[in-house]
């Protein structure tokens, strides 16, 4: 079979070891990195010449936690902390037909990619249970723009209700039978839905791969936690769970178990290095020590985390007893875009706005290996998060006469601290051009902006019923869980000791 063949030439190539990016032309053969040298490089005859004059490359950012379910909730809350958010998301994400999953879907990966992000780890969520029809039609929204991506079906046996110790008896009788009917589906049928997804996965090819989220671990029970760990090693599917993003989860995590949510896990047989925790806010020292010996990875959201009031992740603290972190943006329905260089930018300015001690800082260098080769490592993509021989040609091409880099001083803090994503040029995923001069070229946005809005029109209709109960159910939710957080259990932080 004849070879594809490019070769890129007249960018600057960003070194963290380096300043500046220094120019450099890159061979792509096949969709990967066959070779990278100075202006001039020797490539075959026949290879496509691909001008990036005036730009800077950098490898695509990799988003490590999202819910492209959020896609057509964007927008839709403003106070609400995150167990308000959870109360609220059977009317921000129910009724939902198949057609609506695949745009919402569509929604959030077009965002990502013009906005620089070359692959992404996706916990979609479909209720009462997962089903096949529904992440294949999630995949194929990926497949269609382009991205990469691990699909998790993000699921759960127990209730919001059920799971926060005392909120159902903290509901009136009305209410509380209200309440049991947002019941999750039976978790033996959800274990048997995700089999039958991972068996029938067509998906490894396009580089979507299939993923395994059991949401929040009080939100589960032990046996469907274990039933969700031995489907995905029996598959090599990666599991994703959110852990102590909330201060209400880490204090409901010490009443259920007497233990912290991450040592239960550890329990449970979770834990180990296919396994990411999410936001991870509310771990404590020995938790982090536990992720970084058993060699799991951790997605950190600055954005999301100070959206719901969940806290400030000390990224300093992670990195140094040695977590693997990753970026991420979290759902459009808690951020509410889906931009990793806005989750970069948040994750240096949370990580120094926590002390004037800079040596307690996250520098630029590591927040863009975060957003990089930490996400990567959550997604298990060994050939991504980096520029380099073997790897694959995922490449995001910035123009350097946009305003974010006049003047160009320092490569990786202006990505960091002054990049918004207004300079990306150009996105190549495995070789193939998604955005040419800022232009969407897998995409009709102008047709997914018509369908987006008559799916919401009719979805407000369909949930009107829901939204009405969920906001009375929200009046005690909105009591009764900042309550269980000013309780006196205090998770031990560094800044405190
Ligand atoms: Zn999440």
């Amino acid at each position: 079979m004849a070879k594809t063949q490019q070769i890129i030439r007249g960018a600057l190539l960003t070194d963290p070891a380096l300043r500046r990016a220094q120019a450099a032309d890159i061979l792509i053969i096949d969709g990967a990195i066959a070779a990278i040298g100075p202006p001039g490089l020797t490539a075959p005859e026949d290879a496509t010449p691909f001008d990036a004059a005036n730009t800077v490359v950098h490898p695509g950012l990799i988003n490590a936690h999202m819910h492209s379910h959020g896609g057509l909730a964007r927008g839709q809350g403003d106070k609400w902390t995150l167990e308000l958010l959870l109360a609220a998301a059977p009317w921000i994400g129910g009724g939902r037909a198949l057609a609506d999953k695949k745009l919402s879907a569509t929604i959030c990966a077009a965002e990502m990619v013009l906005k620089g992000c070359t692959a992404a780890y996706d916990l979609f969520a479909e209720f009462p249970l997962p089903t096949r029809e529904g992440m294949d039609a999630v995949a194929e929204a990926y497949a269609e723009v382009g991205l990469r991506a691990v699909i998790a079906p993000m699921v759960a046996d127990l209730s919001f209700y059920q799971a926060i110790p005392g909120l159902l008896d903290a509901l009136p009788d009305a209410l509380r039978k209200a309440a049991e009917s947002l019941r999750p589906g039976d978790g033996a049928a959800c274990l048997a839905a995700i089999e039958d997804i991972a068996r029938h996965w067509s998906w490894d090819q396009a580089g979507i791969r299939l993923g395994v989220a059991p949401t929040i671990p009080h939100h589960c029970t032990e046996g469907f936690v274990r039933g969700c760990a031995r489907i995905a090693r029996a598959n090599g599917l990666r599991l994703h769970t959110h852990v102590g993003e909330s201060k209400v989860q880490a204090v409901a995590g010490r009443r259920l178990y007497g233990r912290t949510l991450l040592q239960q896990m550890h329990q449970w047989g979770i834990v180990g290095p296919d396994f990411t925790v999410a936001h991870g806010v509310w771990l404590d020292d020995a938790d982090m020590r536990l992720m970084a010996e058993m060699g799991g990875t951790l997605a950190h959201n600055p954005g999301s985390n100070m959206r719901l009031g969940n806290g400030l992740f000390p990224l300093r603290r992670a990195l140094d007893l040695g977590v693997t972190v990753g970026l991420g943006t979290d759902g459009a329905n808690c951020s509410d875009n889906q931009n990793m260089y806005e989750a970069m930018r948040y994750a240096s300015m949370v990580s120094k706005g926590q002390t004037p001690r800079i040596e307690d800082w996250a520098g630029v260098d590591e927040v863009y290996r975060a957003a990089t080769q930490g996400s990567a490592a959550a997604l298990g993509f060994a050939d991504a998060g980096d520029i380099r021989v073997g790897a694959k040609a995922d490449l995001v091409f910035l123009d350097l006469h946009a305003i974010n880099w006049i003047p160009h001083n320092w490569t990786v803090n202006q990505l960091v601290h002054a990049e918004d994503a207004t300079s990306v040029r150009h996105v190549m995923i495995g070789g193939r051009q998604v955005v040419r001069d800022r232009v969407l070229l897998t995409v009709d946005l102008p047709r997914l902006a018509r369908a987006a809005e008559a799916a919401r029109e009719r979805l407000e209709a369909a949930n009107a019923q829901v939204k009405a109960l969920t906001e009375q159910l929200s009046v005690v939710v909105g009591s009764f869980c900042p309550g269980l957080a000013a309780s006196p259990y205090h998770v031990r932080r560094y800044l405190a000791e």
